[in-house]
């Protein structure tokens, strides 16, 4: 693997962190606590700065901004073209500070920068620009009642909602959410994942400077059991939106229940299925599947981790995606030419490496990496396991790391039981040119997301969400405008039908 340098002399990143408190109604401020946590650089273990921590009287400050912002205006009683407008100046500033951004997220959570300046940036500005779109076009309808009733319906903005983001995609996710949280007139707490707060309080400094008025959008860095859980389970919040592991979607959905069941929308783990075909290219299925796994460090909630090849291009394929993930490019994110960085952090890095050595131990073939990349920081080899059975760990649990399980098949009905074996739902890749094939595996899948020789393709128009464990509710598209509405029917008599 990795012709590429460790991580042992890193490139000092060309961006300073001016923003560490929390925002409450427009203002950075210190925890009432005072307290600060500090965040890490995953390429060495070194600390970036250290950031206020949020708990739960900041979080009842935060809900108060928005709660006020909301109940008092101006951001829901402003027109639709005003707010959509405000987005749309976001999105030019984001442009403008498109390289400073870029550098703050690479440092903070380790991607490679070409992937966040060419890539995730340009995404995040995107979902602006889209959700700027719908700002104005959202409206009920006239329905035809029975009876001298003319009715109709108002689709209002729920409120006040509080979200929780995680770390693999910082902006990326604050996009998904804030976006159309904002299109609709809502009002927001945001609670980013303690691994990566920095990117986030950088683009909402710039938000505000387009015009976004306090209250509108707090932003409280901390901890998921404090900050977090005191989020889901406040009485004087609407809605919670959450992006994270499964046990804790499961967590969120208990504290709504248990407060005043706000509305929930949940997208957690998933075990996505790439399915290889008889008929495949294998070069390019290869490619596609090797991309599905080890896009972001393997850290994505619909990483293709269960790579399921038939048996008849099982060693054609088996070869070269082992030479293929042992010449991935790892290194210092910020080097050019590297695809693959550091992992999020140390518990990552030994959650993976404990993986690896529970594949070797029931059995698996390690057939590349298996280590860790380097001295320093949370760097670990790509990883390909051939040999998988389906009763693994390996092949049952979520690793969220570079570690691709290549399991062999023989038929479709096969490969359809096996896929869908699984409490998750979220995503499945097919890489067949029959379009019979094609067709056949994405009714049988249970899954948010089918990919047909093609894998990972984020538009913001597409939706994005899990059947099964994998979560509740849609992002992104016109569905998750419904995530941040309500409807309210008005009836009124008709003197003349
Ligand atoms: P991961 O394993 O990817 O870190 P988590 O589900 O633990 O996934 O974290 C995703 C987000 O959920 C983070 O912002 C985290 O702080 C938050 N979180 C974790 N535990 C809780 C909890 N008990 N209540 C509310 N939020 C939580």
């Amino acid at each position: 693997a990795a012709a590429a340098t460790a991580a042992d002399d890193p490139i000092a990143p060309s961006v300073k962190v001016n923003y560490t408190k929390l925002l409450i109604n427009g203002e950075f401020v210190d925890a009432a606590s005072g307290k600060t946590f500090s965040t890490i650089d995953p390429r060495t273990g070194d600390v970036i700065a250290n950031v206020a921590e949020g708990d739960i009287e900041d979080i009842n400050r935060a809900v108060g901004a928005a709660r006020k912002a909301f109940d008092e205006g101006p951001w829901p009683k402003m027109t639709a073209y005003e707010r959509s407008r405000i987005l749309l100046r976001f999105a030019d500033l984001l442009e403008q500070h498109h390289d400073e951004i870029a550098a703050l997220e690479t440092w903070d959570s380790g991607k490679p920068y070409a992937q966040v300046a060419d890539v995730e940036v340009p995404m995040f500005t995107r979902l602006f620009r889209y959700y700027a779109g719908w700002a104005d076009k959202i409206h009920g309808l006239t329905v035809p009642a029975d009876g001298p009733y003319h009715v109709q319906t108002l689709h209002e903005p729920i409120g006040v909602a509080g979200q929780i983001i995680p770390w693999n995609f910082p902006l990326v996710m604050f996009a998904w959410k804030v976006g159309p949280a904002l299109a609709c007139g809502n009002t927001i707490i945001l609670k980013t994942a303690e691994q990566t707060p920095l990117s986030a309080l950088l683009v909402s400094k710039l938000l505000h400077e387009a015009g976004l008025p306090p209250g509108v959008l707090n932003i409280v860095s901390g901890f998921g059991p404090t900050a977090g859980a005191a989020l889901a389970s406040h009485m004087d919040v609407d809605k919670i939106a959450f992006t994270g592991s499964t046990a804790t979607g499961k967590i969120i959905l208990n504290l709504a229940a248990k407060s005043n069941l706000k509305q929930v929308t949940l997208e957690l783990g998933g075990k996505s299925p790439f399915i290889v075909c008889e008929d495949a290219e294998v070069d390019k299925a290869v490619e596609m599947a090797h991309f599905a796994l080890f896009f972001n460090q393997g850290q994505c909630c619909c990483a293709g981790s269960r790579t399921f090849v038939h048996e008849r291009v099982y060693d054609e394929f088996l070869e070269k995606a082992t030479a293929r993930a042992a010449e991935r490019a790892v290194g210092d994110p910020f080097k050019e030419g590297i695809e693959q960085g550091p992992q999020i952090d140390k518990d990552q890095f030994e959650k993976i490496l404990r993986y690896i050595n529970s594949g070797i131990e029931s059995g698996a073939t390690l057939e590349t990496g298996g280590e860790r990349f380097g001295s320093k920081g949370y760097y670990v080899k790509p990883t390909v396991f051939s040999n998988v059975k389906d009763d693994m760990l390996i092949a049952k649990e979520e690793i969220f790391g570079p570690v691709q399980s290549i399991l062999k098949y023989k038929d479709l009905n096969e490969v359809i039981r096996r896929a869908n074996a699984t409490n998750y739902g979220l995503a499945a890749g097919v890489f067949t040119q029959n379009l019979d094939t094609a067709n056949t595996l994405t009714r049988a899948l249970r899954v948010g997301s089918v990919f047909i020789n093609c894998f990972d393709v984020f538009d913001a128009a597409i939706p994005f969400g899990g059947y099964k464990m994998s979560g509740m509710g849609r992002e992104k598209g016109v569905y998750s405008l419904s995530n941040y509405l309500q409807v309210k029917a008005v009836v009124t008599p008709l003197k003349n039908p």
